[in-house]
């Protein structure tokens, strides 16, 4: 057992100040993610800042027609919001796509932004990880590599982020907002939020130590048909080998993001015009560079197929 002292923050400047008070502080949202590491010595945080009680919990339009999206929405609430329903298919379907309904009922916009790798290495503190334990080595290369990166991994780490929603905010260009600890507020990308892993994979994001995530904000709709499209191992309750995100538009021109792929979902802007000469000089625009492991080369077949799948599924929707 490791002690930990816990804190109710009351406002979103004061959870991010309170945490900047104490090393090793960490928010905490709906808890399905770092309460697992915790119990596995994997994350040991000597403070916990529960968010809980900010009131960021609501989803409202924005001037310029979108949406914005507070931190503590819950993963149900957002993929049931009539609005999302309508206008941002892909976000709906991709968060229904996650995890289960008891788990969606509790996870929260931000901590599912900020979930970690399920690296099947990170999750054991027997193994090397660099990840988890800088400096300590990869055991994932050369070892069990099945479900890892194929795309912007390094020779520290092949580990690919998890969450299906990211991938569908990656499409629609969401932006996220955070206040910093000495109060001043900021808008990241979604582009710019997750890092590749470089030399050093256990940095995950670009927000700075005790960043707090206040919403998540979705451009105008764009129209055209969404798809997300997840292939995993089990039918229900896994994450995903490959998943592809997918706003497409009547004639055929449209944006594309994967997961499953990469150390962040991996889109690729100036690969989309070839989109119209097929999936597979699409996809092999799109992984250009790739390097798999001997495993998991049959994800680059299982992304062009997913990818032929989901243009044939628009075109009948169209
Ligand atoms: C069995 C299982 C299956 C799953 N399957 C899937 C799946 O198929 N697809 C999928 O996408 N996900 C899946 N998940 C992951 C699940 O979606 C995440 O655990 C969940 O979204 C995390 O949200 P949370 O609010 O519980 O985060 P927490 O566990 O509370 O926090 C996660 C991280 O985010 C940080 N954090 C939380 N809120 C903020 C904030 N406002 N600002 C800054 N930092 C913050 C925390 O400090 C922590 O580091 C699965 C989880 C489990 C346990
Ligand atoms: S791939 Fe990354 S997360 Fe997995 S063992 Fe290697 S360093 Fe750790």
């Amino acid at each position: 057992m490791r002690p930990f002292t816990y804190l109710r923050a009351k406002s979103p400047a004061e959870a991010a100040s309170l945490a900047a008070g104490v090393d090793g502080s960490r928010f905490i949202a709906g808890g399905t993610n770092l309460l697992d590491l915790m119990k596995l010595d994997i994350e040991t945080p000597t403070q916990l800042i529960d968010v809980n009680d900010l009131a960021l919990d609501r989803i409202e339009a924005t001037p310029e027609g979108g949406l914005r999206i507070g931190a503590l929405v819950r993963n149900t609430d957002l993929a049931a919001d009539p609005r999302i329903r309508k206008d941002y298919g892909v976000l709906s379907r991709a968060l229904l796509a996650g995890a289960s309904g008891q788990l969606r009922n509790r996870a929260t916009t931000a901590g599912n932004l900020l979930q970690r790798t399920r690296c099947p290495y990170f999750y054991d503190t027997h193994q090397a990880c660099n990840k988890r334990q800088p400096g300590s080595g990869c055991a994932a290369i050369g070892g069990f590599s099945r479900q890892l990166g194929i795309i912007g991994v390094s020779d520290a780490c092949i580990a690919t982020h998890p969450s299906d929603m990211a991938v569908a905010m990656r499409v629609l260009d969401a932006q996220v907002e955070t206040v910093r600890p000495d109060g001043t507020t900021r808008a990241i990308a979604i582009a710019d939020l997750h890092r590749l892993p470089g030399n050093t994979p256990n940095i995950e994001t670009t927000l700075a130590a005790h960043e707090l995530i206040t919403a998540v904000t979705l451009p105008a709709p764009l129209g055209g048909t969404h798809l997300y499209q997840k292939v995993r191992d089990r039918a229900s309750y896994a994450f995903a080998l490959v998943s592809v995100a997918a706003v497409i538009q009547p004639d055929g021109t449209g944006r594309i993001a994967l997961g499953g792929v990469a150390h962040k979902p991996w889109r690729v802007e100036s690969a989309e015009a070839a989109m119209a000469k097929g999936a597979k000089a699409f996809s092999e625009q799109l992984l250009d560079g790739a390097t798999p492991t001997p495993e998991n080369t049959f994800k680059l077949t299982l992304v062009e197929r997913t990818l032929a799948s989901v243009m044939a599924h628009a075109r009948a929707q169209a």
